[in-house]
């Protein structure tokens, strides 16, 4: 043992500018490097209080069961649809891009049947087509959908689709993993009843917890189910015994207790700038990139009405190995952008704005980056000017 080469990891300075994780913030760094203490501690049975309240502000929500699942937002998924979801229901599901096509995949492993309303990769889910399956699949247990696709970068029209849900009496389940903090996740005002999201996308803490949250609606399903929860640990009624347990709260699992201190603390620094406040600056440094990047000569996938402003998907030009162009600006300038994933591989890059990832900092780095990495394979220069002129006049 004493001759193992090991010594303490020191990872690398990066500018994570992918589709997640972002940027995480100093604050959050050293909020999870607090003392560990006991996760029936009051002081931490008083953090996770505020930490629900925080949640259900930044969801916009008056749910009662509101929380963060211990794991990564897939746990949040899974845990939306092995709740909700029993052997012989049908489920409708979007599907436009990799993440509806894995809450396919849950619906399946329930036990139940997937109705699939597919759409093109890179266009939003269309309500039309969700309204005919629902309307040919009376009974239908609920209506499952991506707000934020992160494989392509489009928004579907969550407020629509969560009506259409309501109209036909079924759940709505709703993806908001890329979404929440970045752009506006109204749970209460679209009528969503299963609602899930992550800790590393817009909310900038690390990876490992997923915020979830159930309306009236759902927790009545839940109580209603015929069958067990097939998933102990990600079974809600006794996840809520301890979530909600307050002073008599007991045992079920042992909370990621350090964790929860840095997504505390990234819901603080959400709270402080104002929600309304974050989907502003989202949205205006995805107007600076998008300057500079027509400014290149380089063009987005996603229609503008459908654009979502932390998820930029742009075309690799013609004659441009893409993984190449990643693994130099990683090397040369720490700065990290997503492959595309599935039908889109090769043919797009994925620049984040997320959290802390949308700045004129991240902005301005990116676009010099790629201009140096491009070099002459760009038609013309002038990126990061652009940009700045979008930023600052
Ligand atoms: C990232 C992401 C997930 C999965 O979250 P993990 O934390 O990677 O498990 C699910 N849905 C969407 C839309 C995502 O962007």
């Amino acid at each position: 043992m004493s001759n193992l080469p090991v010594q303490s990891f020191q990872p690398p300075l990066r500018i994570l500018m992918g589709p997640g994780p972002s940027d995480v913030h100093p604050r959050v760094l050293a909020a999870q490097a607090r003392p560990t203490i006991g996760h029936l501690d009051p002081a931490f049975v008083g953090m996770m209080d505020e930490l629900k309240v925080l949640l259900q502000a930044a969801l916009r929500t008056g749910n009662e069961m509101t929380f963060a699942v211990s794991g990564p937002g897939s746990a949040g998924m899974e845990a939306c649809f092995v709740n909700l979801i029993e052997p012989g229901d049908t489920v409708v599901v979007c599907v436009n891009g990799v993440f509806g096509g894995r809450m396919k995949e849950n619906v399946e492993r329930c036990g139940a049947r997937a109705v699939v309303v597919e759409d093109a990769w890179g266009t939003p889910v269309d309500a039309d087509k969700a309204a005919a399956a629902l309307k040919a699949n009376p009974g239908a247990k609920a209506l499952a959908f991506v707000h934020a696709e992160t494989s392509t970068g489009v928004e579907s029209d969550a407020a629509a689709l969560c009506a259409l849900a309501r109209a036909h009496g079924a759940l709505a389940m709703v993806d908001t993993v890329t979404s929440l903090g970045g752009i506006p996740v109204l749970v209460d005002q679209w009528g969503a009843d299963a609602v899930y999201s992550g800790s590393q996308k817009c909310l900038s803490a690390p990876p490992g917890l997923s915020p979830v949250t159930f309306s009236p609606r759902a927790v009545e399903a839940l109580k209603a189910r015929k069958t067990k929860v097939q998933s102990w640990f990600l079974d809600l009624s006794l996840l809520t015994a301890y979530w909600g347990g307050g002073a008599k709260r007991t045992y079920h699992h042992t909370a990621p207790v350090n964790a929860l201190y840095g997504l505390h603390e990234s819901l603080v620094m959400l709270h402080e700038e104002g929600l309304e406040a974050s989907w502003a600056r989202h949205r205006a440094m995805h107007e600076a990139l998008k300057a500079g990047l027509q400014a290149m000569g380089l063009g987005l996938l996603v229609a503008e009405n459908a654009r979502l402003p932390q998820l930029n998907a742009v075309i690799v030009p013609d004659g441009v190995d893409e993984a190449v162009v990643r693994s130099q600006l990683l090397a040369r300038f720490g700065l990290e952008i997503g492959a595309g994933l599935g039908a889109l591989a090769g043919r797009v890059w994925r620049i984040g704005l997320m959290g802390q990832s949308a700045t004129p900092r991240h902005v301005m780095a990116c676009l010099t980056a790629l201009e140096s990495v491009l070099g002459a394979k760009v038609p013309v220069g002038g990126g990061p000017a652009a940009a700045s002129r979008a930023l600052f006049g």
